[in-house]
């Protein structure tokens, strides 16, 4: 181990241990404050999932020199599940609070890769990193309910289809691929919500998903996923919006989908409406889950 390099450290949450190694290279920050940083995206996950999906994931932290925060992390579902994520030596803990990225590729784990002949549903993975990461932040008390909603508002649009776009399976942009994703999964979680009485939402669908065994170390064809998860709605709603949105371009109205969830953005500020015809369904979304 060359002098400038961090021992490993197991990282347990639940029945689950998560490996991590630091390559050789110096972070400013201590040990375990970093450790403390991958804990938490963990502890996220495993609240959002119901439990941390994969037994023994390895995390592999590559410090970057005179470089400050997190950047290029990538997660594989190979030898029992990977993520490969760099760490700038400047990083100050207030870049860690802030980070998203490391709770975005835990979250790659608990979800199965989806198998298409030209990646053509890659935008439902991360699709579903991107609209779960923060509201499983906000269950633990990561962050607040106001910073979800404002950057949803704020990033929704990039995800609308624009000229010649040919549906989700068919348009590889990054727009639609991260937030035409996300916002996949908004509308399901919504759907969901409304057919059900706010009793069962998009995370009972991604939590049956994981207990099915469709985590990272496995391929799933999208049809397969999808019906598992609406399996667990008892409602039909990943599929029907799935066989909507795969090769059509859909715009949603999103001004007023943000009405009716009752979430303003005035001077800056995310103003929340409680009496908004869906607030309660807002409220529900990222409120910590009981068991
Ligand atoms: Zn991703």
């Amino acid at each position: 181990m060359a002098d400038d390099q961090w021992p490993p450290a197991k990282i347990k949450v639940g029945n689950s241990a998560i490996e991590v190694k630091f390559t050789s290279g110096k972070i400013d920050l201590p040990r375990q404050v970093v450790l403390d940083w991958i804990s938490n995206a963990a502890r996220a996950v495993a609240e959002y999932f119901g439990r941390f999906p994969l037994p023994h994931p390895r995390i592999e932290v590559q410090p970057a020199p005179r470089a400050h925060g997190v950047f290029g992390g990538t997660t594989w579902g190979y030898r029992g599940g990977f993520t490969r994520i760099s760490v700038g030596q400047r990083t100050d803990r207030q870049e860690l609070d802030n980070d998203w990225m490391m709770t975005h590729e835990l979250t790659h784990m608990a979800f199965p890769d989806i198998e298409g002949e030209d990646n053509e549903h890659h935008w439902l993975e991360e699709g579903m990193a991107t609209y779960i990461e923060p509201i499983a932040r906000c269950q633990i008390g990561l962050l607040n309910p106001e910073r979800v909603w404002g950057e949803m508002a704020q990033y929704m649009p990039e995800g609308q289809p624009q000229y010649g776009d040919r549906g989700l399976d068919n348009t590889h942009t990054w727009g639609r691929t991260y937030w035409g994703g996300a916002l996949f999964l908004l509308l399901a979680d919504i759907k969901i919500r409304e057919q059900t009485h706010n009793r069962k939402g998009l995370q009972d669908a991604m939590r049956a998903i994981v207990q099915a065994g469709g985590d990272i170390r496995e391929d799933w064809p999208i049809e397969n996923t999808l019906k598992t998860g609406d399996r667990a709605t008892g409602r039909t709603v990943l599929m029907d919006l799935y066989n909507q949105m795969k090769s059509t371009p859909v715009q949603t109205d999103l001004n007023d989908l943000w009405r009716r969830l009752g979430v303003a953005v005035v001077n800056d500020k995310v103003v929340f409406n409680d009496n908004a015809p869906l607030a309660n369904i807002r409220k529900a979304i990222t409120a910590p889950r009981n068991q």
